[in-house]
């Protein structure tokens, strides 16, 4: 089948790797000319475990190809999939700015029938919003040419996209068009061969699953973590808490680690947007609300551990080295990353920060590179050198059983902040740290 993706970012260049991957001949198109320069020549401009040998593969092989130009990307594409990032607005809603560019692309460009398949995470109603812009460029060329709208929402993970698309929990399709989701069935089919997969659904209800879908996730992080931080209050350890609830098959265990509050391109935009949705609609959405709260209050948690502990000497005396940049561990994303607000709040107060990442450094130097306070380092153990203390803020294996010995010896203090719980108390202790973790005893 013939398929154009538009947008080659986390979602877009997974997606059409895996579909040229099946033998599908995919185009993708985005507006940045340095991406798509890097594409073709065989460079890929995001981490992804998996991704690159399967996007060099199928560039080779002649069934992956990119470009710039819209009109000759979708010219003999059956299905126009719509990738392009949807940010925040500052008052949590969607913005729709690139969406609406594509689609009024499309409807300037399209000379056949195409089946425009909203895969970015839009709020309910975009498809038809999509729709009326295709259409009022059509009337505007005075063509009359046939399409359909479609809601295919995606939900793979950054650090596991490849797998996760290429054997997906399930695909929802939204739309009312039988045909049109036998078309789809087909291009999901070898990723989706059980048929239970497939979940054909109404294209609102399709929509407005992705967020619901999000927000349920992002429900359970913040509830641990409100555990978690109750835990530290009253004298309990979330390690054994998460253990004990989650033997029941009715919570289970996903999903309920304790940590610095979630971040991502995804469930913190996405919280918002459902809020922001609700009260569009007249509804007060208690429970996102909270869960919104709960994270940006969890994402100070840990520096304000290591304000209470050095407290009163101020931090301006201070150096703290970091682990972690990225969001979480196997991406170099570092949108809405609680290392950004940690390191934001204690050079705000003075506080000298010498960080290290195995893939997101670069990203983080451009994004901190107004801030002097901030040093990027290349080297795990090297940024330790005489620093008063260590945080780990993501949970990268490489991080989960360093040399603990190194690690004192290169700290002016053996104390070390954990963001994400990696390390057992007992054999800190044992080292002579003293060790701030998230729902524990501390050990001092
Ligand atoms: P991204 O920012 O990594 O990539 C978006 C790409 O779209 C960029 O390369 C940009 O240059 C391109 N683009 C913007 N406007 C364009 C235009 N008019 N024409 C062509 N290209 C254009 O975004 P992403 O992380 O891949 O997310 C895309 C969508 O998928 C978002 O709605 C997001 O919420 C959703 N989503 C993301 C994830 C994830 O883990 N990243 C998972 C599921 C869903």
């Amino acid at each position: 089948m013939n398929v154009s993706i538009v947008g080659t970012g986390y979602v877009g260049l997974v997606a059409a790797a895996c579909f040229a991957e099946m033998g599908n001949q995919v185009t993708c198109i985005d507006v940045n000319p340095t991406i798509v320069e890097q594409l073709n020549q065989g460079r890929i401009h995001i981490f992804e475990p998996g991704l690159e040998p399967l996007v060099e593969r199928n560039r080779q092989e002649g069934r992956l190809t990119f470009t710039t130009d819209l009109a000759q990307g979708m010219a003999d594409a059956l299905f126009v999939f719509n990738c392009v990032g949807t940010p925040p607005n500052g008052d949590g809603s969607c913005d729709l700015r690139y969406v609406d560019q594509v689609a009024e692309a499309i409807g300037q460009t399209m000379e056949d029938y195409k089946i425009i398949v909203n895969k970015s995470t839009v709020p309910v109603g975009t498809a038809d919003r999509v729709r009326g812009i295709i259409q009022e460029q059509l009337d505007k060329r005075q063509c009359r040419i046939e399409f359909d709208v479609v809601s295919n929402p995606e939900f793979l993970k950054e650090g596991d996209a490849v797998n996760d698309f290429l054997k997906p929990d399930r695909v929802i399709v939204g739309t009312d068009n039988v045909r049109t989701a036998k078309l789809l069935e087909t291009l999901y089919g070898p990723f989706a061969r059980s048929r239970d997969k497939m979940i054909v659904m109404g294209i609102r209800s399709a929509e407005m699953t992705k967020y619901a879908a999000n927000s349920m996730l992002a429900t359970k992080i913040s509830f641990i973590n409100e555990i978690a931080n109750l835990c530290e209050k009253v004298g309990a350890d979330i390690k054994d808490v998460r253990v004990g609830i989650g033997s029941d098959r009715r919570i289970g265990y996903h999903f309920i680690y304790p940590g610095v509050g979630y971040g991502g391109s995804c469930f913190p935009k996405d919280v918002k947007a459902l809020i922001h949705t609700a009260r569009e609609h007249g509804m007060t959405p208690e429970l996102a609300l909270s869960v919104d709260r709960v994270n940006q209050h969890q994402k100070q948690v840990l520096a304000e551990k290591i304000k209470t502990h050095f407290s009163p000497t101020p931090l301006t005396d201070k150096v703290l080295a970091i682990w972690g940049l990225a969001f979480k561990a196997n991406t170099d994303d570092i949108r809405e990353s609680a290392a950004l607000d940690t390191i934001e709040t204690l050079t705000a107060l003075g506080m000298r920060i010498r960080a290290f990442d195995p893939v997101a450094g670069d990203n983080a130097r451009t994004a901190l590179a107004e801030n002097p306070l901030v040093e990027i380092g290349q080297d795990q153990y090297s940024i330790l050198q005489n620093a008063d203390a260590l945080a780990v803020l993501t949970d990268w294996n490489q991080f989960r059983n360093p040399d603990f010995a190194r690690i004192k010896k290169q700290l002016n203090n053996p104390l070390i902040f954990d963001g994400r719980n990696l390390y057992s108390a007992t054999m800190l202790s044992g080292f002579g740290f003293t060790y701030h973790a998230i729902g524990r005893p501390p050990i001092i």
